[in-house]
Order: structure tokens, then sequence, then C-alpha cells
């Protein structure tokens, strides 16, 4: 065999020992919660369509609109010919749900934090990063070639540490951390970290890609309680509970202008469609109208721990951890087989020895689905 196809046939086989090979699968979402697969229509409890805006005739209306108005495509970099309109109008929705002065939108998430972070810190900087923050922050912070440390989750003891020892020795810092995190659902402790950012003068920078829509009354993780968290950079995306595409930034005034200058996947990279745009902005106004409607998730999430036993999720996101990867997917077999879709997390998007299934609640998942799911959660996987 030719040496490149050896070399991935050799990886590929690795993998597959390891339980750790992936594949596509099929899969088309009929509303926003059941889903057909191989034949089956199944529950979903693996999408991160909290809000089941994506098939919202609303969303998808203002979708059509704009590729009528404006095409299919943007045609060009934001900086060239690709800003048609309706951005300006979704950076000024976004910075007022946010309580920031400005915001700017990215062609994704992942593309947010790869160029946002190589902005803030250049060589002689320091980049912190929670060590179960998002694969996209460790690849931003690695771009920026400053020197990347991650501190124990949730950790702000191990923070201060960190930043006593090494802040003096760099120019700038950046603290980041996952908002709400993907793979636990857990929330970071924001008002703790920005006081411990502020002592070393380093700034924060929170990823709320599971948080806005969902929590703190749908303006994300800096809202939560009576309290307003003043994070100066707060980053997430469209493509989870707002159902569109994209990622975003909202912070001050200058960093916006500065982003827009010198952030390299946003300068290089076509803007998005106007049909996402037009989306994006059709869900916030859901969000903005219907509150109630915003805390669906976690309600439902609670509802689940509550009736497996499981400590009271604060996000729409529950994690059963199982251990090793064939734990996990005979455990997405075994609900597979009772019509769940229920996917298995397995390394290295979790820690080696925390194979899960992660579960996702949303506003229109039946209560008794929910409740024979809880059931066999209990009596089957965890017993
Ligand atoms: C999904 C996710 C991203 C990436 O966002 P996309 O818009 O899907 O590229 C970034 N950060 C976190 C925490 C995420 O869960």
């Amino acid at each position: 065999m030719p040496t490149l196809e050896a070399f991935a046939q050799a990886k590929l086989d690795a993998l597959e020992h390891a339980h750790l090979r992936r594949a596509l699968t099929e899969t088309v979402r009929e509303d926003g919660i059941w889903v057909e697969r191989a034949g089956c229509r199944l529950l979903s409890f693996s999408c991160n369509d909290y809000l089941n805006l994506t098939q919202h005739p609303a969303v998808k209306q203002a979708a059509i609109a704009a590729v009528q108005r404006y095409g299919a495509g943007s045609g060009a970099s934001r900086l060239v010919t690709g800003n048609h309109p309706l951005y300006a109008e979704l950076e000024a929705r976004l910075a007022r749900l946010k309580q920031a002065e400005a915001a700017l939108v990215f062609g994704s998430g992942y593309l947010a934090n790869s160029g946002i972070i190589p902005v803030l810190i250049g060589r002689d900087g320091l980049v912190l990063v929670d060590e179960l923050a998002h694969a996209c922050i460790f690849a931003g912070a690695q771009l920026s070639r400053g020197k990347v440390l991650s501190f124990r989750h949730n950790d702000v003891g191990h923070l201060r540490e960190l930043l006593s020892a090494q802040r003096r020795a760099h120019d700038h810092a950046l603290v980041v951390t996952d908002g709400v995190f993907s793979m636990d659902g857990d929330l970071a402790p924001l008002a703790a970290l920005l006081d411990a950012a502020d002592a070393h003068d380093a700034w924060l920078m929170s990823d709320d890609a599971h948080g806005i829509g969902v929590v703190g009354g749908g303006r994300g993780s800096s809202f939560i309680g009576n309290t307003h968290v003043p994070v100066p950079l707060q980053m997430g995306t469209l493509s989870k509970a707002i159902g569109a595409y994209g990622g975003y930034l909202c912070a001050s005034a200058p960093v916006i202008d500065l982003m827009r200058n010198r952030a390299r996947t946003f300068i290089y990279s076509t803007g998005l469609p106007p049909s996402a745009v037009a989306a994006a902005i059709a869900a916030l106004d859901v969000i903005e109208r219907e509150p109630a409607y915003a805390a669906l998730p976690v309600e439902k999430a609670k509802l689940f721990t509550r009736r497996v036993g499981l400590p009271d999720a604060v996000s729409p996101i529950v994690p059963i951890v199982l251990g090793e990867a064939e734990a996990a997917l005979f455990a997405s077999r075994l609900l597979f087989d009772e019509g769940f879709l229920a996917a298995a997390i397995r390394p290295p998007t979790v820690p080696d020895g925390t194979a899960r299934l992660r579960l996702t609640f949303t506003a229109q998942h039946p209560v008794e689905e929910i409740e024979r799911l809880a059931e066999l959660v209990r009596e089957k996987i965890l017993t």
C-alpha cells in the first residue's frame, strides 16, 4: 500500500482497537426533537438545538426571506463586500442582550475563538485555560504563540497560584473558560474568576456557546441569579440555542474595532450567508419575547436529574459519566433500542476514563419521554 494510505489505515486501526473510531451517520432531523436514523425514528437527547429554533417557523421564514432578498451566500469577506445589511442589526442585538458596547459576528464559534485569542496575546503573553474548556479555545491559545497553561477545572485557587507564579514574566495575560461547560453542563464561577483575573491584571473571556438563550434569562452565564458579572470578553455561538450558524464576541467598542482589524479568522474568511444572520436575528426575537420558553430546557434537565437522583441540573446538559469508551457505547446502544438518540462521547472529546452519555434537554421534549429515559438510565445504566 502507498505510504500515505498505509499511514491513514494504521491510524484508523489504532482508533478502532481503542473503540475510538468515529463515523458519520446520516440523520434527518424532523422537527427539532425527533430524528430519523437508519430507518428508525428516535427522540434525540443529543442536539444542541435547545430551544428547537432550527425548526421555528419565524426563524425559517426569516432565512428564506434573506435568501430571496440577498442571495444564498455573502460573496466575500466582510471587509471586502460580504458585509450585508443584516450584520449591523444582529451585532446591535447581541451587544444589547449581553450589555456590551459592541459585538462582532464571526463565521463560527470555532473561528471566533481561533481568531480572538491571538489578537490579544502574542509571543510574550500568557493564556490560562480551564482544563475542561472547549477544544477551540485551546486551538486559539496555541495560535497565539504565547505560553498556554491550564488550571484545574473551576479551581479559582489554582488559577490564582498560576497567575502569582507566571503573570510577571508576561506582557499580557488572558484567562479563558466555558461559561457553561459543553461536556459537563456545570457553570464557571465567573465572579470569582473575574476577581482573580482583575487582581493580577489579566483579562477574562467566557465562551457561552451553551449559555446564550438558555441560562440567565436567555442572556447567558454572566446573568445567572440576580447578579451581572461584567466579563469584558463574552464569546459565544449562534449555532446552538440560537438555531442558526456563526460565532460572536461582545466586548467594548475599541476591542471590537481591534478584532475587525486584526482577527485573522474574521479578515480572511467569507462572511456568513445572509440566511444564517437573518435566522439568528429572528431567534433572538423569540428569546427576548418569550423568557418562559427560554427557561424550559433547564427545567426539563432538572426534571430528569431529579428522577434519576442526580444533583440538580444547572444547564440543559446532563452528563452520565460511565468510564470506558465501551461502556458509553453500550449505554448508547441500549437507549437506541428504546427509541432514544443519546450519543456516546469518548476521548479525546472528554478526558480518558470519563467516556459518557451527554444528554441535552430542549424546550419541546415531552415530559413522559423524559420520565421514561430517566427510568432507563436509573434502572439499566447506572445500576
Ligand atoms: C460548540 C462550541 C464551540 C464552537 O462553536 P461552533 O459555532 O459550533 O463552531 C465553541 N465553544 C464551545 C464551548 C462549544 O460548545
